[in-house]
């Protein structure tokens, strides 16, 4: 799938090559987190560790060249797989090793917080999501209940375009599906499917997501100008796919992307929350339950996860565990956790301020 100056070319970008098609990088947030400068907003708002996290890809090819994607136009893309599958014992043994790696320049930090740095070393959750279509993997179920033999959690994000591939999946900890636009045509412009029938598909998908018992999130780019716009066509997606949680966030200016957007198209969070707002008035089964600042991006939440007025976003990571080990089936009611609240999960210091500032505003709706 690669070539050596392909190779190369990422290993500058600060990706480490695994195998043939696997990628590993360390995030931001990890990096964040080992400062002691705060998480990501899945710590916020599901309690994934962001210094326990690994960030990582089973596959660089996408069937998609996403306008808002941080990867280049020369990255491997096709509809199927063809390549050589690589065994994912030996993608996980190696991917982790490559992340321990990584991450040891972090101790080096002139203000590490020292316990996150020596917890950072035992990896806890992963997150399937780095670059390309992790789904279209062949061993991917394998390679999901590997991670979670390990005490693994798993976030799968997937853009769509794969319905069977869904429907085949074992279940993961939390299985997002992105929805880039609310009409066939937007979705064109955005997304740059190879697929023709990339709406039939992102529909089948979504009815698909619909019938998963673990966890679903839907995750929306809102992009400036393009497609924060039509908010109840939206909403009838979403309703399709019914998910848990909806995540709208705000596109950020990075990567490749920067060729193909303008600095302008990044919304401010304050436009994430207007638009979040107006969702708000097509979608009776949810409520806006969390934001985080830094990342631009609202959480909402099925209605019945706040329980005695109460949120329960968070997740219960060892109940998990225990209901896969045991084979028990795993329904999202069966591992859910009360969100904590307070300063101290988003960053510290004026981060903190700021987000508690915020978090008044947006109780007024
Ligand atoms: S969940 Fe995502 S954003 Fe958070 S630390 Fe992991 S890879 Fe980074």
């Amino acid at each position: 799938m690669i070539t050596p100056e392909a190779k190369k070319t990422l290993t500058k970008q600060g990706y480490r090559v695994v195998g043939n098609h696997s990628v590993v990088k360390v995030c931001g947030w990890t990096g964040s987190m080992i400062r002691g400068d705060g998480g990501c907003y899945k710590l916020k708002f599901y309690g994934i560790q962001s210094h326990q996290c690994m960030q990582t890809s089973p596959s660089l090819s996408c069937a998609n060249r996403c306008s808002f994607c941080w990867r280049g136009y020369k990255a491997p893309v096709s509809k199927d797989w063809k390549w050589e599958v690589d065994n994912p014992e030996m993608i996980i043994n190696k991917s982790l090793k490559a992340h321990k790696n990584l991450l040891t320049g972090f101790g080096d930090n002139k203000n590490p917080n020292h316990t996150a740095h020596e917890q950072s070393k035992t990896v806890k959750h992963v997150a399937l999501s780095l670059t390309g279509e992790p789904i279209i993997y062949p061993k991917i179920n394998e390679m999901i209940n590997n991670y979670h033999e390990r005490g693994i959690s798993t976030f799968l994000v997937t853009n769509a375009q794969y319905p069977d591939e869904i429907k085949k999946l074992t279940p993961v900890t939390q299985l997002y599906l992105s929805i880039d636009a609310p009409t066939k045509k937007l979705l064109k412009e955005i997304d740059n499917p190879l697929f023709e029938d990339y709406w039939e598909r992102m529909i089948k998908s979504l009815e698909n997501l619909k019938k998963k018992k673990e966890r679903t999130a839907i995750r929306l780019t809102a992009i400036k100008d393009l497609n924060m716009c039509e908010p109840e066509k939206y909403a009838d997606l979403i309703k399709i796919g019914n998910p848990d949680f909806i995540e709208v966030k705000g596109y950020m200016f990075i990567g490749a992307s920067r060729e193909r957007l303008e600095k302008s198209n990044m919304p401010l969070h304050e436009d994430v929350v207007e638009f979040s707002k107006e969702l708000d008035k097509y979608l009776d089964d949810y409520e806006i339950a969390s934001e985080h600042i830094r990342s631009r991006v609202v959480l909402f939440a099925k209605k019945k996860f706040k329980k005695e007025g109460e949120w329960h976003t968070w997740i219960d990571f060892d109940k998990f565990h225990e209901l896969f080990k045991s084979g028990t089936e795993i329904t999202t009611e069966n591992y859910l956790k009360k969100t904590p609240t307070g300063p101290g999960l988003s960053g510290r210091g004026t981060k903190d301020r700021v987000d508690a500032k915020f978090r008044h505003k947006i109780q007024k709706y």
